[in-house]
């Protein structure tokens, strides 16, 4: 099936750049200018995926990210000319899966598309048992400590409190926990999120884990669940 992509630029002509190379992928696409279109769009539904510009006319463009990112877990890109480190960082922290800086190469930008799209259906639910040896391969709930992650609805649990995770979140935490007491390197979850062609910002993995951590915080034992281990990485700590 012919994935779908909801395109949020309001610059003309990067909008028909995008909506040729996404066109060139072979998906389809859907152009919007502003925040509200986004917004309203996103309502109908039908996507599967959003490629975003953080600068837009009418509303913040991590606003944007933030409520859409409330409402659904499909792959969402940002497209952005706002290359620094810190917004980076923003976007990933308002829960944007990758993060694609402007000017982009069509060919990666598709790359990063298909990336996104294939982690997002290997942890959607369904029969795909191509990745059973991956940590979300796993449907069981695994239990740490006084918490219980659930791989289906992607949440973390403990004395009747839930928090839910973004899928890379999940992912990333259901890694650490198939190794707990190991500590595990940002290379190795570099690999085990991206295979290989992982983004050139490896300190992604640290906003992940920050935002996990974040997360965690409200919840009976998760404060300090994970620890993190100067320059080798990250370890589930014993519970
Ligand atoms: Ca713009």
């Amino acid at each position: 099936m012919t994935a779908r992509i909801l395109l949020v630029e309001d610059d003309p002509a990067l909008q028909s750049i995008l909506t040729a190379a996404t066109s060139f992928g072979g998906f389809e696409s859907e152009s919007v200018r502003t925040g509200l279109e986004a917004l309203k769009a996103f309502e109908r539904g039908g996507f599967d995926a959003v490629l975003m510009d953080l600068g837009l006319p009418d509303m913040d463009g991590g606003e944007v990210l933030a409520a859409l990112r409330k409402t659904s877990d499909i792959p969402i890109l940002v497209v952005s000319g706002r290359g620094s480190e810190r917004d980076k960082i923003q976007a990933l922290d308002l829960g944007a899966d990758d993060f694609v800086a402007k000017p982009f190469l069509p060919g990666e930008l598709l790359a990063r598309i298909r990336a996104a799209l294939r982690r997002h259906r290997r942890q959607g639910s369904g029969s795909d048992e191509s990745d059973s040896a991956s940590a979300d391969g796993d449907r069981q709930p695994v239990r740490l400590g006084k918490l219980t992650l659930d791989p289906l609805r992607r949440s973390a649990e403990a004395e009747g409190k839930e928090v839910s995770l973004n899928d890379t979140e999940y992912k990333v935490l259901a890694l650490l926990a198939r190794e707990r007491g190991s500590i595990v390197s940002r290379s190795a979850l570099l690999e085990a999120l991206y295979g290989d062609n992982p983004p050139k910002e490896s300190r992604i993995v640290d906003v992940y884990i920050s935002n996990i951590r974040k997360k965690l915080a409200g919840l009976p034992g998760g404060e300090e669940l994970i620890g993190t281990y100067r320059g080798r990485g990250w370890m589930i700590r014993r519970t």
